[in-house]
Protein backbone atom coordinates (compact mmCIF):
# COMPACT_ATOMS: atom_id res chain seq x y z
CA UNK A 1 0.00 0.00 0.00
CA UNK A 2 2.55 2.66 1.20
CA UNK A 3 4.83 1.09 -2.08
CA UNK A 4 1.98 2.07 -4.54
CA UNK A 5 1.62 5.84 -2.95
CA UNK A 6 5.62 6.21 -3.25
CA UNK A 7 5.33 5.15 -6.55
CA UNK A 8 2.38 7.42 -7.63
CA UNK A 9 4.51 10.12 -5.81
CA UNK A 10 7.28 10.10 -7.76
CA UNK A 11 5.62 9.94 -10.88
CA UNK A 12 3.69 13.27 -9.95
CA UNK A 13 7.01 14.81 -8.91
CA UNK A 14 8.63 13.70 -12.23
CA UNK A 15 5.28 14.82 -14.47
CA UNK A 16 5.27 18.30 -12.34
CA UNK A 17 9.15 18.27 -13.53
CA UNK A 18 8.42 17.67 -16.79
CA UNK A 19 5.67 20.04 -17.21
CA UNK A 20 8.27 23.13 -15.80
CA UNK A 21 10.10 21.99 -19.08
CA UNK A 22 7.62 21.83 -21.31
CA UNK A 23 7.66 18.67 -22.10
CA UNK A 24 4.24 17.56 -21.22
CA UNK A 25 1.24 19.21 -23.85
CA UNK A 26 -2.00 18.56 -23.15
CA UNK A 27 -4.95 17.89 -25.80
CA UNK A 28 -8.67 19.13 -25.10
CA UNK A 29 -12.01 16.84 -26.68
CA UNK A 30 -14.83 19.14 -27.79
CA UNK A 31 -16.57 18.75 -24.43
CA UNK A 32 -13.44 19.48 -22.35
CA UNK A 33 -11.70 15.98 -21.31
CA UNK A 34 -8.49 16.41 -21.20
CA UNK A 35 -5.23 13.84 -22.23
CA UNK A 36 -1.44 13.94 -21.62
CA UNK A 37 0.83 13.82 -24.65
CA UNK A 38 3.78 12.13 -21.60
CA UNK A 39 7.47 11.92 -23.09
CA UNK A 40 8.45 8.32 -24.27
CA UNK A 41 10.39 8.11 -20.75
CA UNK A 42 7.55 9.33 -18.61
CA UNK A 43 6.29 6.66 -16.32
CA UNK A 44 2.85 7.59 -15.49
CA UNK A 45 2.41 4.57 -12.83
CA UNK A 46 -0.70 3.31 -14.00
CA UNK A 47 -2.64 7.16 -13.01
CA UNK A 48 -5.53 8.39 -15.88
CA UNK A 49 -5.33 11.46 -17.15
CA UNK A 50 -8.13 12.39 -15.44
CA UNK A 51 -6.29 11.26 -11.80
CA UNK A 52 -2.91 13.37 -12.74
CA UNK A 53 -5.11 16.29 -13.90
CA UNK A 54 -7.20 16.44 -10.55
CA UNK A 55 -3.59 16.22 -8.68
CA UNK A 56 -2.26 18.69 -10.40
CA UNK A 57 -5.39 20.89 -10.03
CA UNK A 58 -4.80 20.23 -6.47
CA UNK A 59 -1.49 22.37 -6.48
CA UNK A 60 -2.30 24.79 -9.02
CA UNK A 61 1.07 25.68 -9.60
CA UNK A 62 1.79 28.82 -12.60
CA UNK A 63 3.56 25.70 -14.77
CA UNK A 64 0.35 23.98 -14.58
CA UNK A 65 -1.78 26.26 -15.28
CA UNK A 66 0.62 28.09 -18.28
CA UNK A 67 0.53 24.41 -19.49
CA UNK A 68 -3.65 24.55 -19.43
CA UNK A 69 -3.46 28.07 -21.06
CA UNK A 70 -1.29 27.09 -24.10
CA UNK A 71 -3.35 23.74 -24.47
CA UNK A 72 -6.67 25.61 -24.27
CA UNK A 73 -5.59 28.46 -26.73
CA UNK A 74 -4.31 25.82 -29.26
CA UNK A 75 -7.11 23.87 -29.39
CA UNK A 76 -9.64 26.73 -29.49
CA UNK A 77 -11.19 25.10 -26.52
CA UNK A 78 -11.99 24.94 -22.96
CA UNK A 79 -10.99 22.21 -19.72
CA UNK A 80 -14.06 21.07 -18.30
CA UNK A 81 -13.94 19.74 -15.08
CA UNK A 82 -17.14 18.00 -14.96
CA UNK A 83 -16.38 15.98 -18.42
CA UNK A 84 -12.96 15.31 -16.56
CA UNK A 85 -14.85 13.77 -13.99
CA UNK A 86 -17.14 11.89 -15.70
CA UNK A 87 -14.56 9.60 -17.12
CA UNK A 88 -13.77 10.85 -20.53
CA UNK A 89 -10.99 10.10 -21.90
CA UNK A 90 -8.31 9.51 -24.43
CA UNK A 91 -6.21 6.33 -25.76
CA UNK A 92 -4.12 8.03 -28.35
CA UNK A 93 -3.46 11.25 -27.69
CA UNK A 94 -6.74 13.03 -28.04
CA UNK A 95 -7.79 12.05 -31.83
CA UNK A 96 -10.65 9.97 -29.94
CA UNK A 97 -12.88 10.05 -26.81
CA UNK A 98 -14.84 7.34 -24.94
CA UNK A 99 -16.69 6.50 -21.16
CA UNK A 100 -16.27 3.34 -21.62
ZN1 LIG B 1 -10.49 3.68 -21.92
Amino acid sequence: MEARKIAVEKAMEEIKKRIKEKEIRMQISEEGAVAFILPADVDRSRMTDGCIYRRLVRENSWEFRNMVAEAEARTGRRVNIATVNNGTHSHDGGVTWGRH
